[in-house]
């Protein structure tokens, strides 16, 4: 398919962990009433699936194959079943976050993930979709382009109000380790896309982000009027 979303609203949403991306995508999918799609849900995913193969997570074929032969299923509560396994609560522990990076750095592991996310949005007719290369790769042409940033400290405590058995030096040093690996990669760094809207969300309220985003699709909309 054509990355170029003509008739469909896509909402691309990326930066780094802890900018808030998750909870805008997600309140914003309802507030627009468009389906919601986490992507790096879909990285954990393969590497759950990997780690579960016993298999190396910097091994790009072992790694490439558990991807494309990964059945992952996602549904709208946030359930997440690989294989056959319901792995919600484990794609989030300390194993999965410890070895995303790698499993994200291998390109024909993108190149699956990055097909199954531009079919999912045509399946669904467009979408809010939230990562690290959707305005950059997935979707360049996508109704939205947004990039959320927040202070390393903000982004740092926000985790430790999520994650309850890690202190919040533990969480600030694995936080930048992740953003550091995402950002220097080969394979579709994390960075900004040319044109995105750029929002620091460090002294911003979530209602305060979404007031801006829904201006923001307002004005993208009846520009393409
Ligand atoms: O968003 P989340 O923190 O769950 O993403 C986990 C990891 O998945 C990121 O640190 C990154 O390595 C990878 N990722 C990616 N591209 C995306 C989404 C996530 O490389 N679009």
């Amino acid at each position: 398919m054509s990355d170029s979303p003509e008739e469909m609203v896509v909402i691309a949403i990326d930066g780094p962990a802890g900018s808030g991306k998750s909870t805008v995508a997600k309140l914003l999918a309802e507030r627009v009433e468009l389906p919601y799609l986490d992507t790096g849900a879909m990285y954990r995913a393969v590497t759950f699936a990997s780690i579960a193969a016993g298999i190396d997570p910097d091994d790009a074929d072992e790694v490439t194959a558990a991807a494309i032969n990964m059945d992952l299923r996602m549904d709208v509560d946030g359930t997440v079943v690989v294989n056959g396994v319901d792995a919600t609560t484990q794609i989030r522990g300390p194993e999965v976050t410890r070895a995303v990076s790698s499993v994200a750095s291998h390109p024909k592991v993108r190149k699956e993930l990055v097909s199954r996310q531009r079919e999912w949005a045509r399946r669904n007719g467009g979408g809010v979709l939230e990562g690290r290369d959707i305005g950059t790769v997935v979707f360049p042409n996508a109704t939205l382009v947004i990039y959320l940033t927040a202070s390393p400290e903000v982004r740092a405590a926000r985790r430790a109000g999520e994650v309850a058995d890690l202190d919040y030096d533990t969480i600030a040093a694995v936080i930048a380790r992740r953003d550091a690996l995402d950002q220097n990669r080969q394979a579709d760094p994390l960075k900004r896309a040319d044109g995105a809207t750029e929002i620091d969300t460090t002294y911003l309220t979530i209602d305060e982000v979404i007031d801006v985003l829904v201006h923001q699709l307002d004005r993208a909309l009846s520009d393409s009027e």
